[in-house]
């Protein structure tokens, strides 16, 4: 007997490039090659002790062993709040704060709680790869605003407004940005935020790269410069890339009341309770200061320096400096239509397609971020990777 027809509504979401590129390269691996991959998005070192001690004691625990309240443990979302308050300049009932099973899950639910059939979102591009997934499985449309290398990846009030419809009812942003590292200034932030006002847009903001911002960049809280917005803004954010916990699936939400109790009930539903010992441990990360992570952060600007330079090096290729997140967001419209190997490269997928075969070496092709044409690497991996890896493509592109 064949099998019956899975739902349209899944069927049409692709799979995600960035696993694609990475299962091609873990098959070369597998086979002996000597791949370095740039496709990771995630931070290469160990979550820190203080954070691990937490989970131990809270396994021997036994009232982590059952179930706890669905938006989360109560210590931890008083804590967020309070992480907040001290990283974003503004004050959050911890009753609107909903822990999630890592940012992704609260990056849907916020989806989840904002959309109705038909309803655009205005998705600045290049965007990262699951929102797009994320609103078509919440029944809304994607509408992609292009920010290209030349405006340093970062789109304008007037783009934003000539993209709007009667139909927009969600701008999202995520500063600093995966995949272009690009971080939107506290002016930029507030005339976007004022105008999202003025059109009743909801807002939602990604914020999980928030600590990793570099050069001195001066950031803020879209809430802080614009307060107005607090009523219609919902932020997603978690402890994956910040205390290096991509593993512990421990993210979290914050709404306004009626779209945190919307959320609540969608999230007892679906998942309940995230993982008890992993809150325990998010309630370590969160509570503390920022020593770890700021080492980290260190490391990251000393790697995003090396690669940066080293990519602008190659003719053909050129990205503006990267000043959050851990990734270089290369444009290599420079590069298409040239041969290697007997092969063309048209589009920035063939190019990244030549550079694995060629040199071994694994980049996302720009394609997963809604923009043709670039390549995104991370280098959230070691140095000498990069100086090796970064140095295979210069000597291919030569
Ligand atoms: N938001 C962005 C922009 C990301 O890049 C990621 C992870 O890659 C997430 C959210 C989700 O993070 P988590 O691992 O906490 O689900």
């Amino acid at each position: 007997m064949s099998e019956l027809a899975i739902s349209k509504k899944v069927a049409s979401i692709p799979p995600s490039a960035t696993l694609a590129v990475t299962d091609k390269a873990r098959e070369l691996k597998e086979q002996g090659r000597p791949v370095i991959g740039f496709g990771a998005g995630e931070p290469d070192f160990p979550t820190p002790d203080y954070i691990v001690e937490a989970a131990l004691k809270a396994c021997q625990d036994p009232k982590n062993h059952k179930y706890s309240a669905g938006p989360g443990l109560m210590e931890l979302r008083e804590a967020v709040a309070a992480k907040t308050l001290r990283d974003s300049g503004y004050e959050v009932d911890p009753t609107n704060v909903m822990i999630t099973n890592g940012g992704k899950q609260a990056v849907f639910t916020a989806f989840a709680v904002t959309l109705d059939p038909g309803d655009e979102v205005l998705l600045p591009a290049p965007y990262w790869t699951t929102y797009p997934a994320a609103i078509q499985l919440n029944d809304g449309v994607p509408v992609p605003v292009l920010a290209g290398s030349d405006q340093e990846y970062k789109v304008t009030v007037e783009q934003l407004e000539a993209a709007r419809t009667d139909k927009s009812k969600v701008l999202l942003l995520c500063s600093p940005s995966n995949p272009t590292g690009a971080v939107y200034t506290p002016d930029e932030l507030k005339a976007i935020g004022e105008w999202a006002l003025e059109h009743n847009l909801w807002v939602l903001t990604d914020e999980i790269y928030e600590h990793l911002v570099y050069a001195g960049t001066e950031k803020a809280h879209i809430v802080s410069v614009v307060p107005e917005l607090a009523e219609r803004t919902i932020v997603m954010n978690g402890v994956s890339k910040t205390y290096a916990m991509t593993g512990w699936r421990v993210g979290w939400m914050i709404a306004p009341a009626g779209a945190a109790k919307a959320g609540r009930t969608y999230q007892s539903h679906l998942t309940s309770n995230v993982n008890n010992v992993a809150q325990r441990a998010a309630l370590a990360a969160v509570s503390s200061d920022l020593g770890a992570v700021e080492q980290m952060r260190v490391s990251f600007d000393r790697r995003r320096q090396l690669m940066t330079g080293m990519l602008n090096d190659i003719e053909g290729v050129y990205l503006p400096e990267p000043r959050g997140a851990f990734y270089c967001y290369a444009d290599v419209t420079g590069l298409l239509g040239r041969e290697w190997g007997g092969k063309v490269a048209n589009t920035s997928a063939d190019l990244a397609n030549i550079i694995l075969e060629e040199v071994e070496v694994a980049v996302v092709p720009g394609e997963a971020f809604g923009t043709q044409g670039h390549i995104r690497l991370s280098y959230a991996v070691s140095d000498s990777d990069i100086t090796e890896g970064v140095g295979r493509i210069q000597q291919l592109f030569a």
